[in-house]
Parts: structure tokens; sequence; C-alpha cells
């Protein structure tokens, strides 16, 4: 051998013996703690089949072991053997019961000090089909023109989403409360909807992505509109003009709060009037009334115009979001109230607002600002006007009915 070979395999002995240290030193003294990541099973999740994830982990010296379990019984172990590793897995919930579980992976390592992590993922099964049934308009149903269309149905179990299919539309379904399992949905029919009988599916979906459905037909009546002309006189309409936004604007501004509207029933019982009816002479437009007026011909008046002593108090008819508090040219000075789920109170003509700032909560029966004439208005009065997912329907309904 050469000096170069002696000077190669002393190097090679030092590299030998170094990495062999290097080992033991990690056998012996590594302490920290193996990694361990679960993938393909979430948290609270709920599964109706087979589950199927992975196992990923580390360790600074060697993984020994991978041990998986379903609420603390060892399901199987696994020899792994490297520092780091994937370990695919495939969880039967064939004879697993309906409801919570628990899932455990552990790593354990090798070594003389043994060090173990363990992720624990909360689980639920649900083999059980959806079952729906129609609690109220189900059978026989009838609705008016203008009106509000209100379904309820039963499920089995908290669904992931469900739909009511009428008229070529969606409309979305909710819980009626947190602590029930009836489903609500609110249809506003158009005054021009064709009077006809007509196709009603509701579609239901559960966490694990069983679906199932639900029919009827809903009828749909004509409804005796009343009819009234109205002249403006030109000089209002012009000052009008000049103070306020346009209506294109005001229902720009509608379209906008309809996306932002809270997936939520801020409402609780039947809304109360804006302002106290003793007499029904108070009411001088009705929900409906075919309107002729100079600057727009025929059109239908979708609100209620109701007056009472000129600046008296106009109180919010029920819970909800100041969404929207601005002057407009047709409407004056205009609130608008978000009671969740795209259902808002719209209020025109007012005097003044109250103190209210947009975006904060008011509650029924609060203030509002005060009876005006403001917009064009031929004089005192308030136009109150409920819209669902922005059409118009019947607000006195809402007063009447527990929606
Ligand atoms: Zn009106």
């Amino acid at each position: 051998m050469n000096s170069f070979g002696k000077v190669a395999s002393l190097i090679g002995v030092i590299l030998i013996v170094s990495a062999g240290g290097w080992k033991f030193n990690n056998y012996m003294y590594t302490t920290s703690t193996p990694t361990c990541q679960l993938s393909g099973i979430e948290p609270g999740g709920t599964y109706g089949q087979a589950i199927v994830g992975k196992v990923r982990g580390q360790d600074d010296y060697k993984v020994a072991r991978l041990i998986l379990s379903i609420d603390g019984e060892p399901l199987s172990t696994f020899k792994i053997g490297k520092s780091s590793f994937e370990h695919p897995f495939s969880l039967s919930l064939e004879n697993l019961s309906q409801g919570k579980h628990i899932f455990t992976a552990e790593v354990e390592t090798g070594g003389h000090i043994t060090r173990k992590v363990c992720q624990k993922v909360e689980f639920y099964v649900d083999k059980n089909p959806v079952q729906l049934a129609f609690v109220k308009n189900g059978v026989d149903a009838k609705v008016y023109q203008g009106k509000t269309f209100h379904l309820q149905f039963q499920a089995n179990k908290e669904l992931k989403s469900a739909v009511v299919k009428l008229f070529s539309k969606e409309y979305p379904c909710f819980l009626e409360s947190n602590r029930s399992l009836v489903y609500e949905c609110y249809i506003p029919i158009e005054c021009e909807e064709v009077p006809h009988e007509y196709a009603l599916t509701v579609e239901a979906m559960d966490r694990v992505g069983n679906k199932a459905s639900l029919e009827t037909t809903v009828r749909v009546l004509s409804f005796p509109f009343r009819k009234q002309s109205l002249t403006i006189p030109a000089d209002k309409i012009k000052a009008e003009d000049e103070k306020g936004l346009s209506e294109k604007d005001l229902e720009t501004d509608i379209e906008a709060l309809l996306k932002k509207s809270p997936r939520q029933k801020l409402w609780h019982g039947p809304f109360i009037t804006p302002i106290e009816i003793k007499d029904q002479k108070q009411i001088t437009t009705d929900y409906g009334v075919i309107r002729t007026t100079q600057q727009r011909g025929v059109c239908q008046h979708k609100a209620l115009d109701m007056y009472t002593t000129p600046k008296s108090v106009i109180w919010a008819p029920q819970d909800g979001i100041i969404a929207l508090k601005n002057r407009f040219a047709h409407s004056g000075n205009t609130v608008i109230i978000d009671h969740g789920w795209g259902v808002f109170t719209l209020l025109f003509h007012l005097d003044t607002f109250a103190p209210l700032e947009v975006g904060e909560m008011i509650k029924k029966g609060k203030p509002v600002g005060t009876l005006g004439k403001t917009g064009y208005a031929t004089g005192y009065h308030v136009h109150w006007e409920m819209r669902i997912g922005n059409v118009a329907v019947d607000p006195l309904e809402w007063t009447k009915s527990h929606f």
C-alpha cells in the first residue's frame, strides 16, 4: 500500500467510527419529540363509508412503530424503522356504531429512550339515509300573488344543504332554531306570478353526501289588486331629484346588501307596523295597488303606505341590522333593515333619521326616524316595503303570521 492508500484507508476508518459514534449518540441521547401528522380525516368530520388517509411522522433518530387505534382500542401496529415515513391507512366503518368516535395515530421511537407522540381526531359516523317529511304547506298548498309562501319540513338529522326548487328558481332552506330539525323556506310570490299549479321540490343532502328529496305542488291564486291614480307636482319631483340619489342607485345598493345578508334568522315572532294603526283609514295605499302616475305610467305599488301625525316616531318592525341610511330622489330619507336570510324592511320618506349607524343592530320597536314626506310624496306618510331575496311581498302578512 502506498502512502496515498494508507491515508485513504485511515480516513475511511475515521468516517466509519465517527458515523457509528453518531448513530450511537443518537440512539443514546435523542430526547426530542417525534412528529405525527394525520391527513384524510377532518376533526369533527362526518363519514358514511371508509376513511382513507395518511399518517406522516419523523424522528431525529428513528421511528420504530406506528399504532392506530379507534376509541382507545388498538386497531393495527406497523413496524417503521426509518427516521421519516408516510403510511396510508384505510379505516372501515362497517363495525363502528352511529355517532362520535376517536381515531388515534401514535408514533413510537426506537433508541435508548422511547419517545411517543399521538394525534387524536374526533369524528362522526353516519350511516343513516336522509329522511324528510313536510311539516307545513306540503299538501294542497295555495298562496296568493304578492304573499310569502312559508314551507317547513323536518329532517332526521342536520343537513349540509337544502334548497327548494320552484318557478325554475332555487330558494335556501334553513333550520328553524338550533334545537330543532325543522327546516324552513320563505318564498316570495311575485304579484305578476301567473296563477297556476306549480311543481315544488325540496332537495337535501347530509354531511356524508346522501341525498333525499320531497315533491309537492303549490297553487298560485290570483289576487284582486285595486287601482289608483296619483299626481305628484312636477316642482316637487324636480326638487327631490336635486337632493337625492337615483332609484337605480338604491336598487344597486340593495343587490349588494342582499349578498351580505346574514345566513341567520335575526327576527323573532311577528313583525309590527312601523306606526300604530288604530284605524284602517291610516293605510292610504294597500300593498299591490296598481297605480298610474305621470312619471312612471302604470306600476304596482308593492308596499304599504300609512300615515299618522306628521313627525311621529317610526319604529323598527323587527330586529335586524341597519343596512342602509341615505337620501334618494324617489324614496327620500330611506332606511333599510336587514333581518337575515335576505329578508329586508324598507322605510321611505322619513322626515329625520334616528341616531343610527349603518351596521348596527336594531331591536323591534326602537326608533328609526320620524314620519315625513321626503322624496316623491304627496303628503306625510311612511312607505313600508318588505323584500325577500329582492322580491317585494305584502308586509302586513308578516305582522299576522308566525313566520
Ligand atoms: Zn308608497
